[in-house]
């Protein structure tokens, strides 16, 4: 079995420096010379997972195969390496404790004082090395969520000193930090960063490389302080300067020769070069479209971008995919009315209306469906926008009047979108949705089936509510078909108007599919028909 090397990634100075974009773009830097990687990471909050979390808080709630959901980041590891996550590739602190006061319940701890140090700090290792067991990954990447100096990290980064002295160099700390740019001055300032690596040595941590995110070059002379500073040779410290796109980063790493640094550090041989062609050449045609276009997106949480990162990402693939640059256009649901709709969706090839839950802004997103569908422009409904276009559907082409979702009306007369059977005896919030991957049959001559060009896939969900098969039929016969089914419980999966110049609404979640090297057929062919191939 191999010995798997670890390798922590910790911030310092501010959050939203990226450290999700260097793991990501370190580990794709390893598995481009032949190392077989994973990333995880662990956030410092309470809740036990964030999908009890509002978007704004955190972002996105991405879900992975087997169900779990996670961190955005997650989102960007699998973008970036091209490899599904699992349930133990995010872990919080209230999950952490949840087993060590569900182990303390059962008595394991045999009448012992239960404590952070080394209870809880035992329970972060036993997960910090879960994925390094299994024998699939020379290389674990943990990042650990917050910045340091804060209260909820600090049982992580003790639990990181813990493992760098068992492990010697097999283990490695990278700290990104911020240089920041003193306009007044013109200098770049490098005390941030020598404050930040003095918390971590007070915590008993030494950095063994550096990541400085910076706006502007760092020349030698900067990077020598930092590593006079710092206890760290100068090939150690790496610039990260800001670049247009995330997927830049990667070859900004191979300059800067982070794989290089990291793996002689953890005595690994440097095998071949990186193999980057398909990378370099996603990103020669990001950066040289041959044709743009218009895409808005509808949802309620559009100020905060965040919130639809998969969803703006996979937009970014296809386009990319069809040679051409998507423009999102944000749109807020709530605000739009029936005098409004026409100005803010003039000039859009497509309209996306997007995932969500509750009442806030419904209205708005069935208006956008019903101007898509009565100018026959381009639509794709991902879940909660699928079931928009199925209430829309049933209200202004079946006359079924005050249809809605018993989500946001327990008494319509008409719930063409109804709580599933399995979900009617759910109470707890936390994790109990049809989540992750589902098999769906697909039928010839759709829209999907030519996306796909399979009669079956597998995507993941996050839902409670479904189509009401009750209405199937009636809604078949007036133009919209049930076009994907899963082949177990028989729930409709994609449903179109095949009228339509393309109208594709899904139950399930593509975004959480595309990466780079695998854009998702669903995106493609809706960006595909935006172009008006
Ligand atoms: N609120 C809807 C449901 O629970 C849709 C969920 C979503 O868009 N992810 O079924």
């Amino acid at each position: 079995m191999k010995t798997t090397k670890y390798i922590f990634v910790t911030g310092g100075v501010t959050s939203s420096l990226g450290k999700g974009i260097i793991s990501a773009s370190l580990a794709k830097l390893l598995q481009a010379r032949g190392y077989s990687v994973t990333i995880q990471k662990f956030d410092p909050y309470i809740n036990v997972d964030p999908g009890t979390l509002n978007p704004y808080e955190h972002g996105e709630c991405f879900v992975t195969e087997d169900g779990a959901e996670t961190d955005l980041d997650l989102g960007h590891y699998e973008r970036f390496l091209n490899v599904p996550t699992s349930q133990a590739n995010n872990v919080t602190t209230g999950r952490i404790y949840q087993s060590v006061i569900n182990k303390e319940r059962k008595g394991d701890y045999l009448g012992k004082t239960v404590q952070i140090i080394p209870h809880i700090t035992d329970e972060i290792k036993r997960r910090m090395k879960l994925l390094g067991k299994t024998g699939d990954f020379d290389v674990v990447i943990t990042e650990i969520g917050g910045t340091i100096g804060d209260i909820e990290s600090l049982p992580y980064i003790e639990t990181v000193r813990q493992i760098k002295w068992e492990l010697g160099s097999d283990a490695l700390v990278i700290h990104l930090t911020l240089v920041p740019f003193l306009a007044a001055s013109g200098e770049l300032k490098t005390k941030p960063t020598q404050h930040s690596v003095k918390m971590m040595l007070e915590n008993g941590v030494q950095p063994d490389v550096l990541v400085l995110r910076t706006e502007h070059p760092l020349n030698n002379d900067i990077k020598k302080k930092v590593a006079l500073f710092c206890n760290v040779s100068v090939s150690s410290v790496i610039e990260s300067i800001d670049v247009p796109t995330i997927y830049e980063v990667p070859l900004k790493m191979r300059e800067e020769k982070l794989d290089v640094t990291v793996l002689e550090k953890l005595n690994l041989p440097l095998k071949n070069e990186p193999a980057l062609k398909p990378w370099t050449d996603f990103l020669d045609t990001l950066k040289q479209p041959e044709n743009e276009v218009n895409i808005a997106l509808v949802g309620k949480y559009v100020e905060l971008h965040d919130a639809y990162k998969s969803i703006a990402e996979s937009l970014l693939h296809a386009g990319v995919s069809n040679k051409s640059k998507v423009n999102i256009k944000w749109i807020h649901s709530e605000p739009l009315t029936d005098d409004n709709i026409a100005q803010e969706l003039v000039g859009m090839s497509g309209i996306l209306v997007a995932p969500g839950f509750g009442h806030r802004g419904i209205d708005g997103k069935l208006l956008a469906v019903k101007y898509a569908r009565e100018n026959n422009i381009p639509f794709l409904g991902i879940c909660l926008g699928m079931q928009c276009a199925v209430i829309e559907y049933a209200r202004n082409v079946l006359h079924l009047k005050d249809a809605h979702s018993s989500e946001m009306s327990r008494r319509t007369p008409y719930p063409v979108i109804d709580l599933m059977e399995e979900q009617k005896e759910i109470f707890d919030m936390g994790g109990t949705m049809r989540l992750g991957s589902y098999p769906c049959g697909i039928i010839k001559g759709s829209n999907a089936f030519d996306a796909y060009q399979s009669e079956t896939t597998n995507e993941r969900h996050r839902h409670r509510y479904e189509f009401n098969n009750k209405f199937l039929k009636d809604f078949e016969n007036a133009g919209m078909k049930g076009t994907g089914i899963n082949p177990d419980t028989d729930l409709v999966e994609i449903v179109e108007i095949p009228k339509h110049k393309w109208f594709v609404g899904v139950q399930f979640h593509p975004e959480y599919k595309s990466t780079v090297l695998n854009p998702h057929p669903i995106f493609v062919g809706f960006i595909k028909a935006a172009l008006g191939k």
